[in-house]
Formats: C-alpha cells, structure tokens, sequence
C-alpha cells in the first residue's frame, strides 16, 4: 500500500518517461474520460517534459473523447485549456512545436469543432494560438505528407466558421495538395475533395486543387470506404462535377447493394448529413445504455410475450383448485401445494421480468435526466446556449439567446424608466438624460476602430454593447501588415528618432485633407494613443520603419508578423474578458445594425437583425462598420460614387458595404470625400486565378526592402518608394503585367513574407535572373540594363545626395533617370546590385495590379467624432463615427499606417464624446461610477 501510495504521489508524466516517451503518449491516449485525462495534464502540462508531442496527444485524445460524447460541458469549462492553449502559444513562440503536431492539434481543433465556440468563449487565446497553428502549417506545407495535408485542409474547411483566421492555411495546403494528390490515398482524396466543396466561397483559391483530384479519384475509387464514396458524392455535385458524381453514385450503389443498401443520391446524402448532425437520442447514448435498453426491451417482450400463458395457467390453476371435492379437505392442502408453487413461481418469473425492464428503463432515463438536468442548470447559469445547439434543429440557441436578451432589456428599461422618473421628479435631470434612458454606448462593428471606442468607454466607466454582423469581431483590421504610425511614442523616443506631431501632421496634410483638424488630432494624438496600446494591452510595438509618403521611421509593428491582428485581437480579448467578467461589455455577433432611431433629431438607438430576427437596443451609437471597398452592387457606394472602378479587384473582406454610410445618409448625416477611394498598387495576382475579385495586398515592406517594380518590357518607370496613388498612377500609363521583383539581399530581410507569398501561389521563385528573363519573355540584357541603371543612380546619390538633374520625392533632387522623369524621382535606394550580378541572382517575383484598397471618404464628423447633420450643419446629438467609415481625414491620398492609427485615435475620441453625452452635465447619470484600469476589470 506505501509502495502504491508513493507512485501515485509521483506525477505520471514523470512516472512514464522513466519507461518511455512513447508510454507517456500512451498513457494520455487510454485515458478514459475526459475529466481524468484533464486532471492527469492539468499536472503536467507546464513541466519541462510535456512536450509537443503530448500536446498533441491531449488535444487528439480530448477529440475522440468529444466524438463519443465523453466530453461534458463540465470538461469543456476546465481551467486545463487556457494552459494547454497557453503551451500551444509558448511552443509555437518557440517553434518546438514542429509540423505534425500542429497538423494533429489542428485535426483535433476540427474534430472538436461542437464545442469550440464553448471553449473560444471560455480560452479567447484559441482562436490566436488556431490563426498562429494555421500559419506554422502554411510555412511547413513543404515537408507535411500527402496525408497531413489532406487532414489540415479538412480541418480548416470545419473550422471555418468558428476559427476563420485557419483559412490563412488553406491557400498554401491547397498549393501542395495540388502537387502530391497523385499521391494520395482514397481516403484523403475524398477528405481533400470535400473539404475544397466547403470552403470554396470563403477561400476561392482551395479551387486551384479541383482539377487534381477530381482526376485521381477515379484510380483510387476502389479502395475507398462507403463512408469516403458520401463524401466525394457530395463534394462532386456541390461542385458541379457531374462526370465525377456519376462516377460515385455507380460505385456507391454496387457498395450499398453488397451491404443491402438502398441506393443513394446527393440530396439524400446531404439530408443525412443534416440528420447526423442533429444525432439522434439513440446515438447519443453511450454503448453500457444502449445494452441496458436492449435488456430492458428483452424483459418486456418476455413478460408481454408469457403474459396470456401465465394468465392461462393461473386460470387452470384456479379451476383445479375450486374442483377439490368437499369432504377431501383433509387432502386438499397436499393437492393445492404444487400448484401454488407453480403459481408462485410463474407469479415471481412476472415480477422479475417487470422489474427487469422497468429498471433498465429506470437507469437509462436517469442517466440522460441527469446529462440533461446538468447541461440545462449550466445553461442557467452560464447562459451558453450551445447545448441547444447540439441537441436542437438550428436557431434555438440564438432564439433562447435573444430571448434572455430581451428579459434583460425588459427589466433594464423597467430600471431606468423608473430612475428616470425618480431623477425628473427630484429635478436631477440635465438635459441630455432626458432624450432617453441610456446607460450603455452601442458600438457598431468590432473592428479596430470600434474595439478601441469600445475599451475607451469601460476605460472612463461606462458600458458598452459591440455589435458586429460577421461570426467573428476584427474585420479589415487584423488584414493590416505594415504598422500603425504614431510621432514622439516612446519607442521612437528610445532609438532616439527625431520625430514630432507637427512633422507627422505636415506629411499628412500633403494628401489633401478637406478638414485639416482631424488631420490635427490624428497626429497629435498618435503618440499617446500608441503608447496606450503598448501600457494598456501589453503590445509589443517595438520596431518602427519607415513607409513610403513619410519623412521619419513612425510606423510600428512588433516582432509578430500580423501587426493588424495582432493589435485588434489584444483589444478583443480585453473586451471579451471584461463582457465575461463584469456586466460592464457586451459583444454580438452575426447581429446586422440597419437602422438607425431618433427620438427628435437625436440618434437613441438602432434596429439590428440576429438569426432573423430584429432587436432594437438603446444608446448613444458610435458607428464603426469600415469602409465600402467592397460594395460591387448595382446602387452601390462605389457604383454611384466610383463607377470607373466596378471592374477592379479589392483587398476587403465582403462586410465592406459602407452601412455606416447608408445609415447615415437615410437620416440626413452628411457625407465627405465619397469618391475617394484608394487605388493600391500591389495586389497579388495569382497566374492560375488573375480574375479572383479578392485578392492579398502585398505588404509595403516588400517595397520598402527594395523591391523594384518592372513592366511587361523589363523597364522600371517610377520610384517604387512614391505614394500609392503615383505608383498606381504610373502603371496605368505603362504595360502590365506588372512586377514587383525581390533580389537576394532584398528578399532575404523579409523572408517570412517571400516564402509566405510563394506558399500562397502569388509570388514565385527564380534561381537565377536569367531564369526571370525567360519567364518574361525579354532579353536578359534588359534586366542587366535596368539593374545596373539603378545601381548607378543609387551610387551617385550616396556621394551627391542634393545634386541630381531631377526633382525627388518627397523633396530634394534625384539620379534615378526612370523616375525622375515622372517629376516624382526615387532618393532612398535598399539592398541594391549591379547589372553584372543579375544573371546569376535569386529573384522573388511577384505579378501585381492595381486594386480598390482603402476609402478616404465616409460620414462628416467633428474633433469629437460627432456626425454632421447635413442641412443644419451642426452635430447630431448621439452619433458618432470612427475608423474607415469616417471621412475627410486623409485626403485624396492615406499614408501607409495612417488607417490603424486613425482607428485607434477616432475610436477612442468617438468612444469619450459618447461616455460623456451618456454621462450628462456633472456625469451625474455615469452608471459605473469607479473607473477601474482595463486589466483590474478583465481579471
Ligand atoms: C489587406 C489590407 C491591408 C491593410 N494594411 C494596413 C496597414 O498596414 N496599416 C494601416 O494603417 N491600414 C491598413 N489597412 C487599412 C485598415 O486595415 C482598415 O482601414 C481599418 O482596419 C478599418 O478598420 P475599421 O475598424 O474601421 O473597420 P473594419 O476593421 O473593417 O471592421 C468593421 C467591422 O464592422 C462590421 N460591420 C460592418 N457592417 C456592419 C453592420 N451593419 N452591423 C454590424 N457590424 C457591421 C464588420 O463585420 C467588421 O467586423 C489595410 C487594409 C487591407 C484591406
């Protein structure tokens, strides 16, 4: 007993790896339930020898347990995650965690996909530590077998809805599968087949694969399991590969007639797809209760089946007794004896039988009673209604959502009527309190610019509602690469960058603005706004550069590649910690605002629209929904306003439609600048799809290392370091395509981005110049030429940097001929060579166009980013604007970095001006009355 004592006392990770790592391993794979096999991590999963295999090996593990229902909602709430989600982000921060076990976390992620939206909302780092995962594959794509590629692209196509951020994976997967379907086995043929069906409208490009599997599954149709031939079938007709589907539908008949099936088609299949979705009650049982019901149902039959005997017996039974003759009684006892026995016996049979069947059933109702008992009491509590969604049709859970929504707005109403009434009739009342009840700041989207008001007003002691109309709150902002500016942060101060608010505002008003005092606060508060990322959300915005249109290094970014994702998710997870612990935040999601009330003239809410159903909310409103980048419609923002740029591609994601805008607009807020819409001029064409309407923005850092851009003829023809506008200005007047060439050197500085590209199929790989020229189709003297060109205009610029024959941007004098020419000359040259090394050099090259980009133009708004009534001119008292869906701060032209910081700055002027109208004179209505710091409240 000391003995068995002591070994438990050891921790069993330890306790394996003195026999074996692989024992370890095996230990958390025959754990069995999901509670202990927690427990046993929870033990072990900060120590040195928990590595990344056994991180895999938990996260598969948790999985399969989750697949047989042996995962309760009790397990999906442990504190366990957050750590292994935690040693997820540390072993990919340290890159131990290696490919195969990002592929199996990744697997597990997908086959736990139930109850992700559970642990997201209790873990929030899941979905960065799933976005980091997703990254990590894409850059190993190269060394994953053809079965792991398979298994990711199937994960990221079940993960896409609740994890988007997986689908940065999916084009570089889908680069490789189409490489190695050839080798594939049936099964991951049709895993990658049906997984291309499901993501083929959020990630277009999974389409490049089709081809190639659509032709190795008919080699491989043999060997594939009933289950795989569904799969395909379906995935074929979704895709309109009717040759394909036939083929299946053939094969699947021959294998349902041999398993006396009958046959099946698509629609069938996608009807069973739904019904196994909603399992049934008989499926989610566990396999001890389904054998305790066949019992039982063997007990009813055998007490139904014996009853009518037993009843006949009994009655013969009776008839022999009554027919004992009087005067035998003497004997009577001796004849009646056996039969009773017999009687009793039959009666004990019934008895069992009875208690047979009842019991079973007993059992088994009391086990579901207490499944469901526990879940619903969690529900209670908790209000998370995905339970309802495992075990209800679809829109339950947003109904029961919305409902206990509307509890809560009743009884909130109820409140603050009466308060008010109190407050009016002690003369309590300021103005402002009187235009209605408001105790919360409603933002509209959940992008940086809505995050940043939304954190401002619990920051100042107010609440705050988030509304977004996508799954998932971040929006354009998490696509930013570059940086966001900021003049006299404290990171410039401490590499000593002579900087100022007064430079940053000069170099911001170069692009026009019409109102100059927006221009003015953006930049003068860039500095303390950057800081207060850095302070408040534990950023890391350490390095600064310097991107075209700037005359300083201003734009910063950390060591994370995202600089825009990794921004926007710290604010988001703040938010979603405070709305988790205190009543201060509120988020919804897929909630649509397209309404926008008026008590007078005076915004006092909105209409929204969530799983069909309209919601009003009440408040001051601060509108934040981005841009209009990608509002291709008939009666679109950019059909009316930019016509001539219908035809072109975008870099924004499809909630771009400007409903900032429209709102505004449909009660007579003015608009500014609408037809300036900025035209980049580097997105990524990729060869095999030049038409996708969606395309990657190529980061202006690829510029900035000393990308040059070439024409169809080889020749350069701007400065490449010119504002966008020019550069894109420029390539209409010359003849695409167009590229944007990485030397060695060039390249080599930001080789994560180069490999990156060429993984997604947008950039490609040349060993040698001469390799570049052919692909060209020009002279390799060309090439020659117009490096050597540049090489020279970069030398004589070093030793006479003032005294070029052409005019320079953004000032001074130039040597660079090409540019020079076109009034706007290069003066910065970066990891240059001269013409002799070109035949011989590495080059990454990419094929670029110009595409709709970002909208200077939006809703009018004030210092204090009050929207403007367009007939009186004056604010309109509870509106207010922030982000891209504000206008008139940059110009016909926005700097580079301009746009995050514009969010952060306005999102935050915007989010104070609407705490202090909800506050009243005095902040005599504030409802949160101690300001406490973000992290106190997050904790
Ligand atoms: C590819 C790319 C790269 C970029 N790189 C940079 C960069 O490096 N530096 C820089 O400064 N800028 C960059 N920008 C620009 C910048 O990212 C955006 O302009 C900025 O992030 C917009 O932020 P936002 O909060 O205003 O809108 P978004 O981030 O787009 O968020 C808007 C949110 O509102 C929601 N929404 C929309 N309509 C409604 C509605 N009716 N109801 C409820 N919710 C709604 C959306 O779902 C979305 O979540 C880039 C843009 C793109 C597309």
């Amino acid at each position: 007993m000391g003995i068995r004592l002591c070994e438990e006392a050891r921790p069993w990770l330890s306790r394996a790896m003195g026999k074996s790592h692989g024992d370890a391993s095996r230990m958390i794979f025959k754990a069995k339930s999901a509670a202990r096999l927690l427990k046993l991590i929870g033990q072990e999963v900060d120590s040195k020898v928990f590595d990344h295999i056994h991180l895999a090996a938990a996260f598969s593990r948790l999985a399969k347990l989750g697949q047989t229902r042996q995962l309760m909602m009790t397990d999906v709430g442990s504190l366990v995650w957050a750590r292994m989600v935690a040693r997820l982000h540390s072993m990919l921060r340290e890159d131990t965690l290696g490919a195969r076990a990002a592929v199996n976390i990744f697997w597990a992620h997908g086959k736990l996909h139930q109850e992700l939206e559970a642990l997201q909302r209790a873990v929030p780092e899941m979905l960065t530590a799933l976005g980091a995962t997703a990254a990590l594959i894409a850059d190993k794509v190269e060394e994953m077998t053809p079965q792991e590629l398979s298994i990711s692209l199937w994960a990221a196509a079940r993960l896409q809805d609740t994890a988007p951020e997986v689908n940065t994976a999916v084009p570089a997967i889908a680069a490789c599968i189409l490489h190695q379907a050839g080798d594939m086995t049936g099964q991951d043929l049709s895993n990658s087949l049906w997984a291309v069906a499901k993501l083929q409208d959020t990630v277009p490009t999974v389409l490049v694969t089709m081809q190639a599997l659509v032709t190795c599954i008919p080699s491989k149709i043999s060997g594939m399991q009933p289950e795989g031939l569904r799969m395909s079938l379906w995935a074929a007709a979704e895709l309109g590969e009717d040759g394909l589907a036939n083929h299946l539908k053939r094969e699947l008949a021959e294998a349902d007639v041999e398993a006396g099936k009958v046959e099946v088609d698509a629609k069938a299949l996608t009807a069973k797809e739904k019904r196994d979705e909603n399992a049934s009650l008989l499926t989610n049982l566990k396999s001890c209760e389904k054998v305790v019901l066949g019992v039982g149902v063997f007990f009813a039959l055998a007490q139904g089946v014996s009853t009518p005997a037993i009843a006949m017996f009994t009655a013969d039974s009776i008839t022999t007794l009554t027919g004992v003759k009087d005067g035998d009684e003497a004997h009577m006892l001796d004849d009646m004896v056996p039969t009773l026995i017999k009687i009793g016996v039959l009666a004990a049979i019934q008895f069992l039988f009875a208690f047979g069947w009842q019991t079973c059933l007993a059992w088994s109702a009391a086990k579901q009673a207490l499944r469901w008992h526990r879940s619903f009491l969690e529900v209670l509590f908790c209000l998370d209604v995905s339970w309802y969604d495992e075990h209800e049709p679809a829109g339950v859970a947003a109904r029961l959502e919305t409902d206990i929504a509307n509890v809560y707005m009743l009884f909130g109403g109820m409140m603050l009527a009466m308060w008010n009434d109190i407050a009016c009739i002690s003369g309590l009342v300021s103005a402002m309190a009187c235009v209605f009840p408001a105790n919360q700041v409603i933002v509209v989207g959940g992008g940086l610019a809505g995050m940043s008001a939304a954190n401002t007003v619990i920051e100042l002691g107010g609440r705050s509602l988030l509304l977004d109309k996508s799954s998932f709150c971040g929006g354009n902002s998490t696509k930013a690469t570059s940086g966001i500016n900021g003049a006299g942060t404290k990171t410039q101060k401490g590499k000593s960058i002579p900087d100022n608010a007064e430079i940053f505002i000069a170099d911001t008003l170069k692009g026009g603005a019409k109102k100059p005092e927006l221009a003015k606060v953006l930049c003068a508060n860039s500095a303390a706004d950057v800081d207060w990322l850095v302070d408040k959300f534990d950023l890391d915005l350490s390095l600064v550069a310097r991107l075209g249109g700037h005359s300083q290094p201003r734009t910063h970014r950390g060591k994370e590649r995202f600089p825009g994702m990794t921004i926007t998710y710290a604010l988001i997870q703040m938010l979603e910690k405070v709305a988790e612990k205190t009543n201060r935040a509120r988020i919804i999601t897929k909630a649509e605002v397209f309404k926008l009330l008026q008590n007078g003239s005076a915004v006092v809410g909105c209409e929204y629209k969530k799983a069909g159903k309209v919601v009003k909310e009440f408040g001051p409103m601060v509108l934040a929904s981005g841009g209009f980048g990608a509002d291709f419609g008939a009666d679109s923002l950019l059909a009316t306003y930019r016509p001539d740029l219908l035809h072109l591609p975008t870099t924004n994601g499809e909630h771009c439609t400007g409903d900032a805008i429209k709102m505004g607009e449909a009660i007579g807020a003015a608009t500014i600048d609408l037809e300036w819409v900025q035209v980049h001029p580097t997105g990524l064409v990729k060869p095999d799809d030049p038409d996708a309407k969606v395309k990657f923005l190529a980061a202006e850092a690829l510029r900035g290392v000393g990308g040059i851009v070439l024409d169809a003829n080889g020749d350069r023809f701007c400065n490449e370091l010119g504002r966008r506008d020019y550069v894109t200005g420029e390539m209409w007047k010359n003849k695409p395509p167009f590229r944007l060439c990485l030397n060695k050197a060039a390249a080599d500085e930001i080789i994560w981005h180069a490999k990156h590209y060429t993984g997604r199929g947008v950039m490609k790989f040349y060993p040698t110049g001469e390799d570049l020229a052919k692909d060209m189709g020009v002279p390799l003297q060309k090439l020659v030429d117009a490096h050597q060109k540049h090489f020279e205009a970069a030398k004589k610029q070093e030793k006479d940097p003032d005294g070029g024959p052409f005019p320079a941007y953004p000032s001074g004098k130039t040597w660079d001929e090409p540019s020079g020419k076109t009034g706007s000359g290069k003066k910065f040259f970066h990891n240059i060579i001269d013409g002799s090394k070109v035949s011989t050099e590495p080059f990454y090259v990419a094929i670029i166009t110009p595409v709709i980009h970002y909208c200077m133009g939006g809703l009018e708004c004030t210092v204090d980013a009050e929207c403007i009534d367009k007939k009186t001119g004056k604010p309109i008292p509870g509106l207010y604007v922030a982000g891209e869906a504000a206008g008139g701060i940059h110009g016909n032209n926005r700097l580079g970095g301009n746009s995050l910081l514009d969010c952060v700055v306005f999102g935050r002027v915007a989010g104070k001006a609407a705490c202090n109208f909800t506050f009243g004179a005095g902040e005599k209505f504030k409802p949160c009355p101690v300001p406490k710091e973000l992290k106190e409240l997050s904790k």
